[in-house]
This record gives structure tokens, C-alpha cells and sequence, in this order.
């Protein structure tokens, strides 16, 4: 299931890690900061230590 970036809307993969798409991922922490984020969100779920989902909540 798809959902939406927080700011614009456009929807974006399940899968993301982030509520937000790549371009206003990038207007908001610019892209370094953007991707940087992004593996850091990763790593953590992959280790566990995130819940699918809970990305969502607590936004
Ligand atoms: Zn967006």
C-alpha cells in the first residue's frame, strides 16, 4: 500500500523509510542531510529496532 509525502502528498512507496518524497526530502534537510537520514532509518529498521509502521505514529 502506498502512502503520501507529509508536505505534498504525492504518494510514495510503502516502503520508504521517510513520510516525505525525495523532493521535498531534499527542500526540507537538502540532499546529503536527506540520505543521510534515510540509511540511519534504514539501519534501524533492519536491526529491529523500528516497528513497520511506527514511522507513520509518530510523525
Ligand atoms: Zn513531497
Amino acid at each position: 500500500m502506498a502512502k503520501k509525502c507529509i508536505y505534498c502528498k504525492t504518494e510514495i512507496p510503502a516502503d520508504e523509510v521517510l513520510d516525505v518524497c525525495e523532493r521535498c526530502g531534499h527542500g526540507v534537510w537538502g540532499q546529503k542531510m536527506y540520505e543521510a537520514i534515510k540509511s540511519n532509518m534504514k539501519s534501524a529498521s533492519d536491526s529491529g529496532n523500528l516497528m513497520q509502521g511506527s514511522i507513520t505514529q509518530k510523525f
